[in-house]
């Protein structure tokens, strides 16, 4: 998306440089949900419209009746009149206010990545599959279905790796390469955006054609609860397949403590020692 404007909106902003997943509409109600799970919705109702027009073409209503207009490569949609334009982020489980605030915004230079390596570390579910936790908005905010596959491409990593599995040396490369592929693209959006072909994608939008890396095909896949579309190579993300390397016997897992390497990635975190000065462990003795 090239640009969003909304006179009278009510919730987030939709950011420049994301992608618009789907569009759907039930009878007089669309819904556009964008890759980091904005969904902006219109309710028509009698009077509204929704118009597509060329770049350069001139609007067939007036400016004061447009509600929201956004901008893509070859298109510019535009609703005019609708009663109810509001955007909200998708529910899902884990955005529920019960499970805690959101984790730092990759998209911020000043984000905290250590805390996004600690919440993969010790994510509450360890059967999780990776591809999953790279939604959670807890884990991080802002990385979106379309850069959960070209994250795990980079750093080789399989969809189906399980959280619980992931260590230090991965969960910090994921986070790395979240924070400086969001950061390019949204930079890059405000100039020119595309998505898909010739987007520098490299497997995002790309099935059915060869990896950039081992020019094996890329596949797609509808993955996990929110059951959205996943891109990968199964050939150079074969990593950490929990389909492939099971996952470790009964009495091998850590049901709750986070495992000796994420232990002591935790304690080094300057904020961990300076929580320890106060609270002194019963287990460091
Ligand atoms: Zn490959």
């Amino acid at each position: 998306m090239r640009s969003f404007r909304a006179s009278r909106l009510v919730g987030p902003i939709p950011a420049i440089g994301r992608t618009i997943e789907t569009v759907t509409s039930h009878g007089k109600h669309l819904e556009f949900v964008w890759d980091d799970g904005i969904t902006l919705h219109t309710y028509l109702r009698l009077s509204g419209a929704w118009h597509l027009y060329r770049h350069d073409e001139r609007w067939r209503k007036s400016d004061d009746q447009m509600r929201v207009s956004l901008e893509v490569e070859d298109w510019v949609a535009v609703c005019f009149s609708a009663p109810i334009v509001e955007t909200f982020r998708q529910f899902d489980r884990h955005r529920h206010p019960g499970f805690g605030r959101t984790g730092p915004d990759l998209c911020r230079r000043d984000a905290n990545l250590d805390e996004c390596v600690v919440a993969i570390l010790d994510y509450r579910d360890p059967a999780a599959p990776v591809a999953e936790v790279l939604l959670d908005q807890q884990v991080a905010n802002g990385i979106g279905n379309v850069f959960r596959s070209e994250v795990l491409w980079d750093v080789q990593l399989s969809p189906y790796a399980l959280v619980g599995a992931i260590d230090v040396t991965d969960a910090r490369a994921m986070v790395e390469s979240a924070a400086r592929l969001l950061r390019a693209h949204l930079n890059d959006g405000r100039q020119s955006t595309a998505v898909g072909a010739g987007s520098g994608m490299a497997v995002y939008g790309r099935n059915g054609q060869p990896c950039p890396r081992c020019s094996d095909t890329i596949q797609v896949k509808r993955f996990g609860a929110m059951n959205r579309l996943l891109y990968w190579c199964a050939t150079c993300q074969a990593r950490g397949d929990a389909r492939i390397a099971p996952t470790p016997p009964a009495g091998m897992e850590r049901p709750m403590d986070p495992h000796p390497a994420a232990a002591m990635y935790l304690s080094d975190l300057p904020w961990k020692r300076h929580a320890e000065d106060h609270e002194p462990h019963a287990d460091t003795a």
